[in-house]
C-alpha cells in the first residue's frame, strides 16, 4: 500500500512512514493511493466477531505486510483490552431506529482512544524494532492530549511533549494529563489559546533543526494516517450489529477537524452500504455552511459547550475534497489556499455530488442543553453535549427513517460536567479508575507564547 499527499508534491510513503509523520512535507495530508474494497459476501461473513478480530480484517490491507499478521493481530487485542464494556462499542437505542454507538469507554473516556490506543502500540512496535526514538508533539483543546499520553505512555521510545492552552481546558481535562506518571512525559501549558499552541505545534514540525541529530517529531492528532484507519472499524461494527451489510445505515457524527467522519466517508468507499452521513457541528459551522449554502469561507471562533468541536478550519476535509476533485491536487492545492474571509464556492456538479452523501446541521448552545435534558427524560440516559450535536441533527436531517440512524457518541459526560449542569441535571460520578483524579499529584510547565521558548524546552528534555 502506498501514500500520497493530497498537495500531489510529496515523495510518496509506505505505512511506516505514514506512521511516523505529520503534514506531508508540501503541506498536504497523506491518503492511500488505491482503498481495499469489500464484497457484501466478505463483510456478511464478519458479522458476530469481537471488536478487535474485526478491526483486523479492515487494517490489514492497510498495513499491507509491514507488520506480521500476528504480531498485528496481539497488538489489536491489546489496544481494546482495557475498555470497560465488553462489546467495546455498545450500541444503545434511543427511540425507534434511533441509535446511538458509545466510543467512550476506553481509558480516556473519549472516542480519541480507539485510534490512540492503537497508534501507541504501533509507535512502540516499529520503534523497538527499528531501534529508533521519536518524539511526540501535539496541541490538545482536551481530549487528544489524555488519550495521546494514555496511549503512549509506556514507550520507552517515545518522549510526549503536549501542549495545552494555560487555564482554558476544563480541570477533568487537565488533571487526566498532568497526573500521567512518567519521565518521558511533558505537559506544556501555553500562555495562549488552542490556536496558539497549534500555531507553535506547525512551526516546530517546518523547521525540526533544534531537534537532535536522530529524532523527528511524530504527530498524534487527526492528520496522522493511523489515527483515521483505526476508525473506519467501527463504522464496520456497528452497521454489522445492526443487520449490515444486507441493509444500509445512517450515521450522524459531531465533528471538528473532519477526522472521524472522513472514517465513516472511507468505510462506505471500501464497501459499506452508507446512505447518510450527516456532519453535526456547533456554532463554529464552516462545513455546515459548506453543505447547506455552498459557502466556504473563515467564521470568527466561538467558544461553546462542546469545545472538541470548536475548530475553525477542518484539517481533514482535505483528504475528502481530494476524492471530490477526482485527485487533482493542483485544483486541491488552489481550494484549500484560497479559504479566507470571503467565501469560496464548489462549482456546482460537485456540491450536488457532497450533498447525495453529506447532510450536516448547526446545533446552538440552547439547544444542546435541551436535547441532554430531553434524551434524559424520556430514556434515563445521560450524553454529553457533543452527543447532544449529533443527536439533534440526525433527527433533523434524517431522510429515511427506514433506516438505522446511528450518532457517535463521543465522550462520556462527566467530562463535560458544565453543559450537564447547564441542561438542569445532576453530573454524573467520575468512574472507578478516576476516582482519586482531584487527588493525584499534577506535573506540568507552564510556557510563554513563542516557539522558540518551546523549542528550547523540547531540546533541553531530549
Ligand atoms: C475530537 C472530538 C470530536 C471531533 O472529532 P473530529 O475527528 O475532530 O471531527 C468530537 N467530540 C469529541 C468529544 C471529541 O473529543
Amino acid at each position: 500500500m502506498k501514500y500520497i499527499s493530497t498537495r500531489g508534491r510529496s515523495p510518496v510513503c509506505n505505512f511506516e512512514q505514514v506512521l511516523l509523520t505529520g503534514l506531508a512535507p508540501d503541506g498536504g495530508l497523506y491518503v492511500p493511493e488505491t482503498l481495499p474494497v469489500f464484497t457484501q459476501q466478505e463483510i456478511s461473513s464478519w458479522s458476530g466477531l469481537p471488536y478487535d478480530q474485526l478491526a483486523f480484517k479492515i487494517i490489514k490491507p492497510f498495513v499491507d505486510g509491514e507488520i506480521p499478521d500476528d504480531v498485528l493481530q496481539s497488538i489489536l487485542a491489546d489496544s481494546y483490552k482495557d475498555f470497560s464494556h465488553p462489546a467495546v462499542a455498545p450500541l444503545r437505542m434511543l427511540g425507534v431506529n434511533e441509535w446511538v454507538l458509545e466510543l467512550y469507554c476506553g481509558p480516556t473516556l473519549a472516542f480519541k482512544d480507539f485510534a490512540l490506543q492503537l497508534l501507541g502500540r504501533l509507535l512502540d512496535y516499529v520503534l523497538i524494532r527499528d531501534n529508533k526514538k521519536v518524539a511526540v508533539l501535539g496541541a490538545t483543546s482536551g481530549d487528544t492530549g489524555s488519550a495521546a499520553l494514555e496511549g503512549c505512555r509506556h514507550c520507552k521510545n517515545i518522549d510526549l511533549f503536549i501542549l495545552h492552552p494555560y487555564q482554558r481546558v476544563s480541570e477533568v481535562q487537565r488533571r487526566q494529563m498532568t497526573t500521567v506518571p512518567g519521565d518521558n512525559i511533558h505537559n506544556i501549558a501555553v500562555r495562549g489559546n488552542f490556536d496558539d499552541c497549534q500555531r507553535i505545534v506547525k512551526s516546530a514540525f517546518g523547521d525540526q533543526s533544534f531537534l537532535p541529530e536522530d529524532r523527528q517529531l511524530v504527530a498524534v492528532n487527526s492528520i496522522n494516517w493511523a489515527r483515521i484507519m483505526a476508525q473506519i472499524v467501527y463504522y464496520f461494527y456497528a452497521a454489522l450489529n445492526l443487520g449490515g451489510p444486507l441493509r444500509s445505515v445512517s450515521f450522524s457524527v459531531p465533528t471538528g477537524n473532519f477526522g472521524d467522519i472522513y472514517a465513516g466517508y472511507l468505510a462506505r468507499c471500501m464497501g459499506l452500504p452508507v446512505k447518510q452521513l450527516i456532519i453535526a457541528t456547533n456554532g463554529n459551522d464552516i462545513l455546515h455552511r459548506l453543505i447547506s449554502n455552498n459557502e466556504y469561507s473563515l467564521g470568527e471562533l466561538q467558544p461553546t459547550l462542546s469545545p472538541s468541536m470548536d475548530i475553525m478550519v477542518s484539517s481533514n476535509f482535505e483528504r475528502y475534497l481530494f476524492d471530490l476533485f477526482d485527485r487533482n491536487a493542483d485544483a486541491v492545492t488552489a481550494f484549500v489556499t484560497g479559504l479566507g474571509k470571503q467565501p469560496l464556492h464548489l462549482d456546482i456538479d460537485r456540491w450536488h455530488k457532497a450533498r447525495e452523501l453529506f447532510s450536516s446541521l448547526g446545533v446552538d448552545d440552547a439547544t444542546t442543553c435541551s436535547v441532554i435534558a430531553d434524551i434524559h427524560k424520556r430514556t434515563g440516559f445521560l450524553i454529553d453535549p457533543h452527543t447532544a450535536v449529533g443527536v439533534e441533527a440526525a433527527r433533523v436531517c434524517n431522510q429515511d427513517k427506514s433506516v438505522p440512524m446511528i450518532t457517535l457518541a463521543t465522550a462520556h459526560p462527566v467530562k463535560f460536567a458544565d453543559a450537564v449542569t447547564r441542561a438542569g441535571l445532576e453530573s454524573p460520578a467520575l468512574p472507578a479508575h478516576l476516582q482519586d483524579l482531584f487527588e493525584r499529584e499534577e506535573r506540568y510547565e507552564v510556557l510563554d507564547n513563542s516557539v522558540d521558548e518551546v523549542t528550547r524546552f523540547l531540546r533541553s528534555k531530549l
